[in-house]
């Protein structure tokens, strides 16, 4: 089972590259987070200073990787990227921040991996733009202070509860992105057709959008699937040539993607708290075990939307399934209700 929000491979990312929007007008829903960086950006404009640093969390797909670019355009900074896997050392990132010129932006995706020697550097480098280098070992040890550059720091995370509190408590800012609506899905798929020549009407957008599991990069997929789909079964569409819903449903259906927009893993998990689990509660641990997955990925990927849409409930002792999960999977609930 892969991570259907994550970009899959090098070809992926090359065509997620050219579909992002470049400027925060063009950046589509997330009003809140928008509004709140444009604010920032402006009073950081006017006094010509670099923005204060920035967090962004939130599930994959939805949007912080493309929001760290248009931070660095709006401002008209370079833009320097990592991620936290990448910094496992605190020498890793005493690298990475000496060489930062003046004013650049900091991306650092998946901060909340980043090693914890590290995380503690990035203390004072956030706060006074300054780190300390240890050199020897033992008793004959010191540490040297190094000024940096003013800087930008960008962190995304999908787990903002993994992030230490001192860590979290030095960004100016943190945004929270939320899932899309299909209103707002169908404008990223209507951008995205347009850039890539597909010619869509409203109503195979609107099934592209409300199959998106709430996430611009799964639209940005999907499109691209039914786009295959056009080109090799073009002949079967309408006569002017375009596609209709019937045509995007087969694509999809093609790629596991379910009437409502889930996908395999999120179909093994619901499966497996209703069937085996008897609804749950199940720990999050046992599920991962049992749909034989990372728990990290479950937690961060799968559950947040099965949660949102009212399928999957938190409670102490674990997961439970609720009354729309049961009905979807069309298996009776135990309290009687219809499926
Ligand atoms: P994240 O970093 O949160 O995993 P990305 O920023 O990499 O997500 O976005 C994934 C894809 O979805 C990119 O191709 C991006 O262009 C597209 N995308 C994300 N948010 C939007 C949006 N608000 N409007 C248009 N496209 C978007």
């Amino acid at each position: 089972l892969t991570d259907a929000a994550e970009p899959v491979d090098d070809s992926e990312l090359a065509i997620e590259g050219a579909l992002r929007p470049a400027a925060l007008a063009e950046f589509i829903g997330q009003q809140k987070v928008r509004g709140q960086l444009q604010l920032l950006l402006d009073a950081a404009r006017i006094q010509q200073r670099p923005a204060d640093h920035i967090l962004l969390a939130g599930p994959p797909g939805l949007g912080k990787t493309t929001l760290a670019m248009i931070v660095a355009h709006e401002s008209q900074r370079p833009l320097r990227m990592s991620s936290g896997p990448a910094i496992q050392h605190a020498g890793d990132l005493a690298a990475l921040l000496s060489s930062l010129t003046p004013g650049e932006v900091l991306f650092i995706d998946e901060i909340h991996r980043m090693a914890r020697a590290a995380e503690e550097m990035l203390y004072l480098a956030m706060e006074d733009f300054r780190i300390d280098i240890m050199v020897g070992k033992g008793a004959g040890a010191t540490s040297i202070p190094l000024d940096l550059a003013p800087f930008t720091l960008v962190g995304a995370t999908t787990r903002s509860g993994m992030l230490p509190n001192p860590l979290r408590d030095r960004f100016g800012f943190t945004g929270h992105l939320e899932f899309y609506e299909t209103s707002e899905l169908e404008q990223v798929v209507a951008r995205s057709a347009a850039m890539l020549s597909v010619d869509l009407p409203a109503s195979a957008r609107l099934e592209i959008a409300r199959r998106s599991r709430g996430t611009p990069r799964i639209a940005n997929r999907l499109l691209r699937r039914v786009r295959d789909y056009l080109v090799v079964h073009g002949h079967d569409a309408g006569r002017d040539g375009t596609v209709d819903v019937a045509l995007v449903d087969a694509a999809l259906d093609l790629y596991d993607v379910d009437s409502i927009g889930l996908d395999r893993l999120d179909r093994a998990v619901l499966d497996m708290v209703v069937r085996r689990f008897r609804g749950g509660p199940v720990g999050l641990n046992t599920l991962a075990v049992a749909v034989g997955e990372e728990s990290d990925t479950i937690e961060s990927v799968v559950e947040p939307y099965l949660v949102r849409i009212g399928f999957l409930g938190r409670s102490p002792r674990g997961r439970i399934a609720m009354p729309e999960a049961y009905a979807h999977l069309g298996v009776h609930h135990p309290d009687g209700a219809v499926t």
